[in-house]
């Protein structure tokens, strides 16, 4: 496998860990306001954010190429209301997909189609993930601001049950 491609893969296992880090926090943040269908989202986004760093993990592994852990960083955000967590959910998101663009481009650079088959997954749930976080912020400025709407939108969140990922290797 191409040095660099390696490399950025490896470091991916990384990117997801702190991701599962990020959301866990932020349930945290909002089982400590009380808002528990929102805790349950963020930390069923936490898991699958695991399951994505082990998918990097597993294919570097069938690769035959080495994984390096590294420190997984602490989340250091402070939030003064609600919409803040949404809102840095989204932008970390948009984050993600340009880290993946970027391990694209350079699989594609060295016609390392294997790598770039495995990320197509990636570039599809990162699509939805984006999808999901504005749609969150748009329910929110739209119910949050009502205490009834809240309550309504923290048990539609509630609801939310953990699914493994489509993706097998
Ligand atoms: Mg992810």
């Amino acid at each position: 496998m191409n040095t660099k491609v390696h490399e950025l893969l490896n470091q991916q296992i990384n990117k997801e860990f702190f991701s599962a880090y990020l959301y866990l926090d932020f349930s945290n943040y909002f089982e400590d306001a009380g808002l528990d269908g929102f805790a349950n989202w963020y930390k069923i986004q936490a898991q699958e954010e695991r399951d994505h760093a082990m998918l990097f993990y597993q294919y570097l592994q069938n690769e035959s190429q080495k994984v390096t852990l590294e420190a997984i960083a602490k989340p250091d955000k402070v939030f003064t209301c609600h919409m803040d967590v949404l809102k840095a959910g989204l932008e970390h998101e948009r984050y993600v997909t340009a880290l993946i663009h970027d391990i694209y481009a350079a699989a594609y650079e060295v016609r390392d189609f294997r790598t770039m088959q495995f990320l197509d997954w990636f570039v599809k749930e990162q699509g939805e993930e984006e999808t999901n976080a504005t749609d969150l912020i748009t329910k929110m400025e739209l119910f949050g601001t009502d205490p009834r709407g809240l309550y309504l939108l923290n048990q539609e969140l509630a609801a939310r049950v953990y699914t493994a990922p489509s993706l097998v290797i």
